[in-house]
Protein backbone atom coordinates (compact mmCIF):
# COMPACT_ATOMS: atom_id res chain seq x y z
CA UNK A 1 0.00 0.00 0.00
CA UNK A 2 1.47 3.03 -0.92
CA UNK A 3 1.25 4.81 2.66
CA UNK A 4 2.08 8.53 1.89
CA UNK A 5 -1.06 8.26 -0.72
CA UNK A 6 -3.08 7.16 2.03
CA UNK A 7 -1.27 9.89 4.84
CA UNK A 8 -2.04 13.37 2.60
CA UNK A 9 -5.55 11.85 1.67
CA UNK A 10 -6.38 11.38 5.19
CA UNK A 11 -4.84 14.90 5.97
CA UNK A 12 -6.84 16.14 2.98
CA UNK A 13 -9.81 14.91 4.30
CA UNK A 14 -8.88 16.26 7.78
CA UNK A 15 -8.66 19.65 6.23
CA UNK A 16 -11.92 19.43 4.36
CA UNK A 17 -13.85 18.66 7.31
CA UNK A 18 -12.47 21.69 9.46
CA UNK A 19 -12.74 24.20 6.68
CA UNK A 20 -16.11 22.83 5.63
CA UNK A 21 -17.19 23.15 9.76
CA UNK A 22 -15.71 26.38 10.27
CA UNK A 23 -17.91 27.52 6.97
CA UNK A 24 -21.35 25.83 8.60
CA UNK A 25 -21.30 27.25 11.65
CA UNK A 26 -20.20 30.63 10.02
CA UNK A 27 -23.84 31.72 9.18
CA UNK A 28 -24.89 30.92 12.49
CA UNK A 29 -22.63 32.95 14.65
CA UNK A 30 -20.85 35.22 11.91
CA UNK A 31 -17.40 35.41 13.71
CA UNK A 32 -14.39 36.35 11.74
CA UNK A 33 -12.24 33.84 13.48
CA UNK A 34 -14.73 31.13 11.59
CA UNK A 35 -13.62 32.31 8.41
CA UNK A 36 -10.10 32.96 9.13
CA UNK A 37 -10.39 29.67 9.93
CA UNK A 38 -11.80 27.74 6.91
CA UNK A 39 -9.04 30.12 4.50
CA UNK A 40 -6.37 28.54 6.56
CA UNK A 41 -7.52 24.94 6.23
CA UNK A 42 -7.85 25.78 2.28
CA UNK A 43 -4.15 27.24 2.28
CA UNK A 44 -2.88 24.19 4.11
CA UNK A 45 -4.69 21.83 1.70
CA UNK A 46 -2.71 23.47 -1.22
CA UNK A 47 0.67 23.03 -0.08
CA UNK A 48 0.47 19.60 0.89
CA UNK A 49 -1.05 18.71 -2.60
CA UNK A 50 1.56 20.88 -3.85
CA UNK A 51 4.34 19.55 -1.88
CA UNK A 52 3.99 15.96 -2.23
CA UNK A 53 5.27 13.50 -4.98
CA UNK A 54 1.65 13.22 -6.39
CA UNK A 55 0.48 13.10 -10.17
CA UNK A 56 -1.03 16.21 -10.90
CA UNK A 57 -2.91 17.51 -13.97
CA UNK A 58 -0.30 18.80 -16.85
CA UNK A 59 -0.71 22.70 -15.95
CA UNK A 60 0.79 21.69 -12.39
CA UNK A 61 3.52 19.86 -12.75
CA UNK A 62 6.37 18.56 -10.46
CA UNK A 63 8.79 20.64 -9.90
CA UNK A 64 10.04 24.11 -8.77
CA UNK A 65 6.56 25.91 -9.83
CA UNK A 66 4.74 23.14 -7.93
CA UNK A 67 6.97 24.34 -5.07
CA UNK A 68 6.33 27.91 -5.40
CA UNK A 69 2.94 27.01 -5.23
CA UNK A 70 3.27 25.32 -2.23
CA UNK A 71 5.54 27.95 -0.07
CA UNK A 72 2.84 30.50 -1.41
CA UNK A 73 0.17 28.32 0.06
CA UNK A 74 2.61 27.85 3.38
CA UNK A 75 3.01 31.44 4.06
CA UNK A 76 -0.37 32.36 3.13
CA UNK A 77 -1.40 29.58 6.22
CA UNK A 78 0.79 30.79 8.66
CA UNK A 79 -0.32 34.28 7.92
CA UNK A 80 -3.77 33.60 8.22
CA UNK A 81 -2.94 31.95 11.67
CA UNK A 82 -2.62 35.24 13.21
CA UNK A 83 -5.75 36.71 12.67
CA UNK A 84 -8.03 33.54 12.97
CA UNK A 85 -6.18 33.45 16.77
CA UNK A 86 -6.67 37.46 17.19
CA UNK A 87 -10.31 37.20 16.29
CA UNK A 88 -11.01 34.03 18.63
CA UNK A 89 -9.59 34.97 22.05
CA UNK A 90 -11.76 37.01 23.98
CA UNK A 91 -13.17 39.98 23.03
CA UNK A 92 -12.01 42.12 25.89
CA UNK A 93 -10.37 45.33 26.46
CA UNK A 94 -7.22 43.76 27.99
CA UNK A 95 -6.60 41.48 24.51
CA UNK A 96 -7.19 44.52 22.42
CA UNK A 97 -3.95 44.98 21.44
CA UNK A 98 -2.58 41.38 20.69
CA UNK A 99 -5.17 41.30 18.77
CA UNK A 100 -5.04 44.08 16.60
CA UNK A 101 -0.98 43.00 16.37
CA UNK A 102 -2.11 39.36 15.92
CA UNK A 103 -4.46 40.00 13.07
CA UNK A 104 -1.84 42.28 10.96
CA UNK A 105 0.36 39.41 10.75
CA UNK A 106 -1.71 38.33 7.64
CA UNK A 107 0.43 41.18 5.50
CA UNK A 108 3.92 39.76 6.53
CA UNK A 109 1.94 36.32 4.97
CA UNK A 110 1.35 38.46 2.07
CA UNK A 111 4.31 39.45 1.92
CA UNK A 112 6.18 35.80 1.91
CA UNK A 113 3.71 34.97 -0.91
CA UNK A 114 4.50 37.59 -2.95
CA UNK A 115 8.85 36.86 -2.14
CA UNK A 116 8.31 33.52 -3.35
CA UNK A 117 6.18 34.31 -6.51
CA UNK A 118 9.39 36.71 -7.34
CA UNK A 119 11.88 34.45 -6.85
CA UNK A 120 12.09 32.91 -10.23
CA UNK A 121 13.43 37.04 -11.34
CA UNK A 122 15.84 37.08 -8.05
CA UNK A 123 17.45 34.25 -5.83
CA UNK A 124 17.44 36.40 -2.61
CA UNK A 125 13.85 36.61 -2.47
CA UNK A 126 14.17 32.75 -1.44
CA UNK A 127 16.21 34.27 1.65
CA UNK A 128 13.34 36.50 2.07
CA UNK A 129 10.60 34.57 2.03
CA UNK A 130 12.56 32.20 4.63
CA UNK A 131 12.85 35.21 6.99
CA UNK A 132 9.71 36.56 6.70
CA UNK A 133 8.33 32.94 7.25
CA UNK A 134 10.79 33.15 10.64
CA UNK A 135 9.26 36.86 11.48
CA UNK A 136 5.73 35.27 11.54
CA UNK A 137 6.47 32.38 13.37
CA UNK A 138 8.47 34.91 16.12
CA UNK A 139 5.43 36.86 15.65
CA UNK A 140 2.55 34.49 16.52
CA UNK A 141 4.63 33.23 19.35
CA UNK A 142 5.06 36.47 20.90
CA UNK A 143 1.45 37.24 20.31
CA UNK A 144 0.52 33.83 21.75
CA UNK A 145 2.86 34.51 24.80
CA UNK A 146 1.39 37.80 25.33
CA UNK A 147 -2.45 36.00 25.10
CA UNK A 148 -1.69 33.37 27.39
CA UNK A 149 -0.28 35.47 29.93
CA UNK A 150 -2.62 38.02 29.75
CA UNK A 151 -5.21 35.62 30.60
CA UNK A 152 -6.36 33.93 27.43
CA UNK A 153 -7.90 30.86 27.91
CA UNK A 154 -8.81 30.60 24.49
CA UNK A 155 -5.15 31.36 23.51
CA UNK A 156 -4.31 28.69 26.13
CA UNK A 157 -5.90 26.30 24.09
CA UNK A 158 -4.57 27.12 21.14
CA UNK A 159 -1.28 27.29 22.01
CA UNK A 160 -1.22 23.24 22.74
CA UNK A 161 -2.55 22.90 18.88
CA UNK A 162 0.72 25.45 17.46
CA UNK A 163 3.10 23.60 19.22
CA UNK A 164 4.42 21.35 17.20
CA UNK A 165 4.35 23.55 14.37
CA UNK A 166 6.28 26.38 15.79
CA UNK A 167 8.51 24.04 17.36
CA UNK A 168 8.99 22.44 14.01
CA UNK A 169 8.76 25.56 11.78
CA UNK A 170 11.65 26.72 13.93
CA UNK A 171 13.90 24.07 13.65
CA UNK A 172 13.38 23.29 9.53
CA UNK A 173 14.02 27.59 9.16
CA UNK A 174 17.40 27.33 11.41
CA UNK A 175 18.70 24.16 9.71
CA UNK A 176 17.92 25.87 6.02
CA UNK A 177 18.99 29.42 6.99
CA UNK A 178 22.59 28.13 8.57
CA UNK A 179 23.28 25.31 5.94
CA UNK A 180 21.23 26.32 2.77
CA UNK A 181 19.71 22.80 2.17
CA UNK A 182 16.24 22.07 2.80
CA UNK A 183 15.57 19.63 5.85
CA UNK A 184 14.72 16.09 4.25
CA UNK A 185 10.97 14.81 4.94
CA UNK A 186 9.95 18.23 6.20
CA UNK A 187 7.00 18.44 4.64
CA UNK A 188 6.02 15.26 6.21
CA UNK A 189 6.60 16.59 9.14
CA UNK A 190 4.82 19.61 8.65
CA UNK A 191 1.71 17.42 7.84
CA UNK A 192 1.77 15.61 11.16
CA UNK A 193 2.22 19.06 13.01
CA UNK A 194 -0.57 20.83 10.79
CA UNK A 195 -2.89 17.76 11.59
CA UNK A 196 -1.99 17.53 15.62
CA UNK A 197 -3.28 21.87 14.84
CA UNK A 198 -6.29 21.01 12.92
CA UNK A 199 -7.81 18.54 15.47
CA UNK A 200 -6.88 21.47 18.20
CA UNK A 201 -8.65 24.03 16.44
CA UNK A 202 -12.25 22.21 15.01
CA UNK A 203 -11.96 21.51 18.52
CA UNK A 204 -11.66 25.65 19.46
CA UNK A 205 -14.16 26.46 16.08
CA UNK A 206 -17.33 24.33 17.84
CA UNK A 207 -15.83 25.70 21.14
CA UNK A 208 -15.80 29.27 19.95
CA UNK A 209 -19.55 28.58 18.58
CA UNK A 210 -20.81 26.94 21.73
CA UNK A 211 -19.59 30.33 23.38
CA UNK A 212 -20.65 32.78 21.22
CA UNK A 213 -24.47 30.71 21.05
CA UNK A 214 -24.16 30.56 24.59
CA UNK A 215 -23.60 34.71 25.37
CA UNK A 216 -26.10 35.32 22.77
CA UNK A 217 -28.67 33.45 23.68
CA UNK A 218 -28.37 34.56 27.49
CA UNK A 219 -28.41 38.41 25.75
CA UNK A 220 -31.48 37.39 23.73
CA UNK A 221 -33.28 36.18 27.20
CA UNK A 222 -32.31 39.25 28.78
CA UNK A 223 -33.62 41.34 25.90
CA UNK A 224 -36.95 39.27 25.82
CA UNK A 225 -37.30 39.41 30.02
CA UNK A 226 -36.66 43.24 29.75
CA UNK A 227 -39.26 43.47 26.73
CA UNK A 228 -42.13 41.64 28.98
CA UNK A 229 -40.64 43.49 32.15
CA UNK A 230 -41.66 47.30 30.27
CA UNK A 231 -45.02 46.08 29.34
CA UNK A 232 -46.14 44.46 32.52
CA UNK A 233 -47.54 45.92 35.76
CA UNK A 234 -45.30 44.72 38.45
CA UNK A 235 -47.99 44.58 41.67
CA UNK A 236 -50.77 42.68 39.54
CA UNK A 237 -48.36 41.22 37.07
CA UNK A 238 -51.30 42.06 34.47
CA UNK A 239 -50.25 44.43 31.86
CA UNK A 240 -49.56 48.16 31.72
CA UNK A 241 -50.18 50.79 29.98
CA UNK A 242 -47.78 50.11 27.39
CA UNK A 243 -48.82 46.19 27.31
CA UNK A 244 -52.11 47.39 26.73
CA UNK A 245 -51.58 49.77 23.51
CA UNK A 246 -49.04 47.17 22.38
CA UNK A 247 -52.11 44.22 22.27
CA UNK A 248 -54.09 47.21 20.96
CA UNK A 249 -52.35 46.84 17.67
CA UNK A 250 -50.54 43.12 17.87
CA UNK A 251 -52.33 41.64 14.30
CA UNK A 252 -51.75 38.32 15.77
CA UNK A 253 -54.86 38.82 18.35
CA UNK A 254 -56.77 41.06 15.50
CA UNK A 255 -58.92 44.20 16.64
CA UNK A 256 -60.61 43.78 20.16
CA UNK A 257 -64.89 44.63 19.55
CA UNK A 258 -65.08 46.47 22.63
CA UNK A 259 -62.88 48.36 25.37
CA UNK A 260 -63.70 49.09 29.07
CA UNK A 261 -62.49 50.99 31.30
CA UNK A 262 -62.93 49.81 35.01
CA UNK A 263 -62.75 51.53 38.23
CA UNK A 264 -62.93 50.75 41.87
CA UNK A 265 -65.70 52.41 43.60
CA UNK A 266 -64.33 54.02 47.10
CA UNK A 267 -61.11 52.61 46.76
CA UNK A 268 -59.65 55.59 48.95
CA UNK A 269 -61.82 54.09 51.80
CA UNK A 270 -60.11 50.18 51.82
CA UNK A 271 -56.55 51.78 52.31
CA UNK A 272 -57.65 54.44 54.99
CA UNK A 273 -59.32 52.04 57.22
CA UNK A 274 -56.98 48.89 56.09
CA UNK A 275 -53.76 50.08 55.48
CA UNK A 276 -51.89 50.60 51.76
CA UNK A 277 -50.52 46.66 51.99
CA UNK A 278 -54.36 45.39 51.99
CA UNK A 279 -54.97 48.20 49.06
CA UNK A 280 -52.64 46.40 47.24
CA UNK A 281 -53.55 43.01 47.83
CA UNK A 282 -57.26 44.46 46.86
CA UNK A 283 -55.81 45.59 43.56
CA UNK A 284 -54.52 42.10 42.74
CA UNK A 285 -57.38 40.55 43.36
CA UNK A 286 -59.37 42.72 41.02
CA UNK A 287 -56.78 41.80 38.11
CA UNK A 288 -57.07 38.27 39.12
CA UNK A 289 -60.90 38.94 38.72
CA UNK A 290 -60.23 40.93 35.44
CA UNK A 291 -59.17 37.84 34.06
CA UNK A 292 -61.70 35.54 31.70
CA UNK A 293 -61.49 33.97 28.08
CA UNK A 294 -61.78 36.57 25.25
CA UNK A 295 -60.81 39.57 27.60
CA UNK A 296 -57.35 41.31 28.03
CA UNK A 297 -57.01 42.68 31.00
CA UNK A 298 -54.49 46.11 32.10
CA UNK A 299 -53.81 48.18 34.73
CA UNK A 300 -54.27 52.02 33.47
CA UNK A 301 -52.67 53.31 36.78
CA UNK A 302 -53.79 53.58 40.53
CA UNK A 303 -57.54 51.31 41.06
CA UNK A 304 -58.19 52.02 37.38
CA UNK A 305 -58.29 49.06 34.67
CA UNK A 306 -58.99 48.54 30.92
CA UNK A 307 -59.93 45.37 29.46
CA UNK A 308 -59.96 44.54 25.31
CA UNK A 309 -62.93 42.36 24.90
CA UNK A 310 -62.30 40.09 21.85
CA UNK A 311 -65.99 38.46 20.48
CA UNK A 312 -69.62 39.48 19.62
CA UNK A 313 -70.50 39.05 23.34
CA UNK A 314 -68.71 41.95 24.62
CA UNK A 315 -71.70 43.20 26.85
CA UNK A 316 -72.20 39.92 28.60
CA UNK A 317 -68.17 39.28 29.00
CA UNK A 318 -67.80 43.17 30.92
CA UNK A 319 -70.55 42.76 32.87
CA UNK A 320 -69.08 39.49 34.26
CA UNK A 321 -65.72 40.76 34.57
CA UNK A 322 -66.99 43.63 36.47
CA UNK A 323 -69.15 41.60 38.64
CA UNK A 324 -66.20 39.38 38.80
CA UNK A 325 -64.06 41.82 40.99
CA UNK A 326 -66.53 41.73 43.48
CA UNK A 327 -66.15 37.89 44.21
CA UNK A 328 -62.64 37.66 43.79
CA UNK A 329 -62.10 40.68 46.50
CA UNK A 330 -64.13 38.55 48.97
CA UNK A 331 -62.74 35.22 48.10
CA UNK A 332 -58.59 36.25 48.39
CA UNK A 333 -58.85 39.36 51.12
CA UNK A 334 -61.28 38.19 53.32
CA UNK A 335 -60.02 40.78 55.79
CA UNK A 336 -62.09 43.46 53.62
CA UNK A 337 -66.07 42.74 55.13
CA UNK A 338 -67.24 44.62 52.66
CA UNK A 339 -68.35 44.29 48.91
CA UNK A 340 -65.73 45.99 46.70
CA UNK A 341 -67.73 47.09 43.68
CA UNK A 342 -66.23 48.62 40.37
CA UNK A 343 -68.03 50.90 38.17
CA UNK A 344 -67.57 50.54 34.31
CA UNK A 345 -67.58 52.03 30.93
CA UNK A 346 -68.10 50.60 27.61
CA UNK A 347 -68.06 51.45 24.46
CA UNK A 348 -67.18 49.54 20.62
CA UNK A 349 -64.20 49.73 19.61
CA UNK A 350 -64.59 51.29 15.68
CA UNK A 351 -62.31 50.67 12.99
CA UNK A 352 -60.43 53.71 13.00
CA UNK A 353 -60.36 54.24 16.65
CA UNK A 354 -57.30 54.71 18.29
CA UNK A 355 -56.65 52.88 21.46
CA UNK A 356 -56.62 56.59 23.10
CA UNK A 357 -60.21 57.59 21.04
CA UNK A 358 -61.63 54.47 22.00
CA UNK A 359 -60.35 55.17 26.13
CA UNK A 360 -61.90 58.32 26.12
CA UNK A 361 -65.27 57.41 25.19
CA UNK A 362 -64.92 54.14 27.73
CA UNK A 363 -63.83 57.25 30.26
CA UNK A 364 -66.88 59.26 29.86
CA UNK A 365 -69.19 55.88 29.78
CA UNK A 366 -67.48 55.27 33.20
CA UNK A 367 -67.89 58.75 35.03
CA UNK A 368 -71.74 58.57 33.83
CA UNK A 369 -71.39 55.36 35.61
CA UNK A 370 -70.08 56.78 38.53
CA UNK A 371 -72.46 59.78 38.92
CA UNK A 372 -75.47 57.25 38.21
CA UNK A 373 -74.40 55.87 41.99
CA UNK A 374 -71.43 53.52 41.31
CA UNK A 375 -71.25 49.82 41.35
CA UNK A 376 -73.09 49.66 37.47
CA UNK A 377 -71.79 49.28 33.71
CA UNK A 378 -72.81 52.13 31.30
CA UNK A 379 -72.48 51.85 27.31
CA UNK A 380 -71.45 54.79 25.32
CA UNK A 381 -73.37 55.32 22.68
CA UNK A 382 -73.66 57.99 20.19
CA UNK A 383 -72.65 60.67 23.38
CA UNK A 384 -75.94 58.42 25.74
CA UNK A 385 -74.37 56.56 28.50
CA UNK A 386 -76.84 53.86 28.88
CA UNK A 387 -77.26 50.47 30.51
CA UNK A 388 -76.76 47.24 27.94
CA UNK A 389 -80.42 45.39 27.93
CA UNK A 390 -78.25 42.00 28.26
CA UNK A 391 -77.81 42.82 31.87
CA UNK A 392 -80.89 41.57 33.18
CA UNK A 393 -80.21 37.84 31.93
CA UNK A 394 -76.74 37.94 33.70
P1 LIG B 1 -64.29 56.61 43.24
O1 LIG B 1 -65.33 55.65 43.56
O2 LIG B 1 -64.79 57.96 42.88
O3 LIG B 1 -63.37 56.09 42.20
O4 LIG B 1 -63.42 56.81 44.56
P2 LIG B 1 -61.97 56.31 44.85
O5 LIG B 1 -61.68 56.48 46.31
O6 LIG B 1 -61.79 54.94 44.32
O7 LIG B 1 -61.13 57.27 43.96
P3 LIG B 1 -59.98 58.26 44.26
O8 LIG B 1 -59.40 58.64 42.95
O9 LIG B 1 -60.44 59.37 45.18
O10 LIG B 1 -58.90 57.41 45.07
C1 LIG B 1 -58.17 56.40 44.49
C2 LIG B 1 -57.28 55.85 45.57
O11 LIG B 1 -56.52 54.76 45.08
C3 LIG B 1 -56.30 56.86 46.08
C4 LIG B 1 -54.97 56.13 46.12
O12 LIG B 1 -54.38 56.21 47.39
C5 LIG B 1 -55.33 54.70 45.82
N1 LIG B 1 -54.29 54.05 45.06
C6 LIG B 1 -53.82 54.38 43.84
N2 LIG B 1 -52.85 53.53 43.48
C7 LIG B 1 -52.70 52.63 44.52
C8 LIG B 1 -51.83 51.53 44.75
O13 LIG B 1 -50.99 51.16 43.93
N3 LIG B 1 -51.96 50.85 45.90
C9 LIG B 1 -52.88 51.22 46.84
N4 LIG B 1 -52.96 50.50 47.97
N5 LIG B 1 -53.68 52.27 46.66
C10 LIG B 1 -53.62 52.96 45.52
MG1 LIG C 1 -61.90 54.67 42.24
MG1 LIG D 1 -59.59 56.18 39.90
Amino acid sequence: MDWGSVGLGAFLGIALTVGLLALAVYPLVRRSFLLWAAFRALCFAIMSIALFPIALPGSVPAGDFRVDIGEIALSLAIGSTGPFLGAYIENQPRFARVRYWLGTLFIVGVFGAIATALAPLWSGFDLVHDLLLLAMIFGMTAGLTIAVRSGSRFAQYQAVGYAPLIILGLLVLSYELSTGAPVPYWPVAALLAVLVDFIVTSGGVINGYITVKRERDAAWADVSEARIAVATDPLTDIANRRGLALRFRDPAFGRPTALAVIDCDNFKRINDMFGHDTGDEVLIAVAEGLKQENVFPARQGGEEFVVLIYGEDYQRLAETVRRQITLSVLEKVPEVPFPVTASAGLTEVRPNDTLDSAVKRGDEALYAAKDAGRDVLLTWQDGQHRQPRILRGV
